[in-house]
């Protein structure tokens, strides 16, 4: 644990002695994609309210968080969180947000409820009019986050959304159900909320390098 702590504290003296524009001044013109995280709920919203009175939008912050601080130093990507906090924004606000700083990709994130308490498992949502890209998207989130938690496969699903108002690919996930006695616990330990941070990101570096003409043509236009 020493080793890993001295690591992270080498990792943030670096971010911050390093230049913002670094790029610019090796003369490397191309830039992370940038994908805004929005953990769902928050504020006077707690959303489902789980195993032992554990509030969604608190997982939901948690698992956000995480997959912020886990791509600092990445590469391919950059992520803008809606909110790093528990507070209240308006659903369509999150969307419009995205589209105000110019997101390439924006996932909302979010955890399931039911009053039936053995319903479980991982499902990832898109607006029932998204586009192939939205659907592609969901489909590589949710298959990373299925072969890394071993948690039931609920599928893609079209909805109507929220998220229909984001000009670019969006998707939804449903990391899991907080009325589940087994999931419900599961997701608010650190060791499940990171294993879900970690697939979601694999899955959004996964689409990023696989579709990288995308973002070539965000590129040129921005
Ligand atoms: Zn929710």
């Amino acid at each position: 644990m020493k080793i890993e702590k001295l690591i992270i504290a080498v990792i943030l003296l670096i971010l911050l002695w390093t230049p913002l524009n670094s790029e610019q001044a090796t003369g490397i013109t191309h830039r992370r994609v940038r994908v805004v995280i929005d953990p769902g709920q928050g504020g006077r919203d707690p959303g489902a309210i789980g195993i032992g009175g554990v509030r969604e939008a608190d997982i939901n912050l948690a698992i956000g968080r995480l997959i912020f601080l886990k791509a600092l130093t990445d590469p391919l990507i950059e992520i803008i969180l809606t909110r790093s906090d528990d507070r209240f924004i308006e659903p369509i606000q999150r969307a419009l947000f995205a589209n105000s700083v110019k997101a390439d990709l924006f996932v909302s994130i979010h955890g399931n409820g039911f009053r039936d308490p053995r319903a479980h498992g991982i499902e990832t949502l898109i607006h029932t009019a998204a586009g192939q890209e939205s659907y592609l998207l969901a489909e590589v989130i949710q298959r990373h986050l299925i072969d890394n938690l071993g948690a039931r496969d609920r599928g893609v699903k079209r909805q109507f959304l929220f998220i229909r108002r984001a000009q670019m690919p969006a998707v939804l996930v449903e990391v899991g159900f907080v009325t589940n006695p087994r999931e419900g616990r599961l997701l608010q330990t650190f060791a499940y909320q990171s294993q879900i941070a970690t697939a979601i990101l694999a899955g959004i570096r996964e689409f990023v390098t696989t579709h990288s003409h995308l973002f070539e043509r965000a590129t040129a236009t921005r």
